[in-house]
């Protein structure tokens, strides 16, 4: 409906470390349906421990972005991994946030915590600057925070069945 409607159309696939054989094939597929842009993020974890992407797989991504990019039939290619990596880095609380259909306010869509909600007092300014007092948005990051052992030890502290209400200061007393 969209290309009938003259619209610029992409199609998307979040891509897991399980599944990478399958992106040339998705790829073809845009290319069949008339696409304009084949979108690839990379899939994140939801705990600790889950598998994610690799380095190795990230570079096959990356390879794609950059020959399916060349002037040529097909379509363009966009990339979390280039845009989120060596692009700008990691957009969460640093670049965006994302407001939930409740009006909580995340610093990405995938974390499972919210800084705030745009209906309370403080709405999303007061979450925007909660976000931007903790150490954890400050600096730039080229690994995707969902990704980063690091980061995701915090996720083991959400008790098992918690509503996306959970907040992130729960996590730090
Ligand atoms: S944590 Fe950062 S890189 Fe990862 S999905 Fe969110 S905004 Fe993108």
């Amino acid at each position: 409906m969209g290309l009938d409607a003259g619209l610029l159309v992409t199609m998307t696939t979040h891509i897991s470390p399980a599944r990478m054989h399958e992106l040339p094939g998705l790829y073809e597929l845009a290319g069949e349906l008339g696409m304009h842009e084949f979108s690839i993020w990379e899939s994140v974890a939801k705990r600790s421990g889950d598998p994610v992407i690799s380095e190795q797989d990230r570079q096959v991504i990356l390879d794609m972005h950059r020959t399916r990019n060349q002037p040529g039939p097909g379509p363009r290619v966009f990339t979390s991994s280039f845009f989120e990596g060596e692009m700008l880095g990691c957009m969460a609380g640093r670049r965006w946030a994302h407001v939930c259909v409740d009006g909580g306010v995340k610093a990405c869509p995938y974390m499972p915590f919210e800084f705030g909600n745009v209906l309370d007092e403080n709405g999303l300014s007061g979450a925007w600057k909660i976000i931007r007092s903790l150490k954890d948005f400050k600096e730039r990051r080229n690994l995707c925070m969902m990704q980063d052992p690091q980061f995701l030890i915090n996720l083991d502290h959400i008790p098992e069945g918690s509503s996306s209400k959970y907040t992130y200061r729960n996590i730090l007393k």
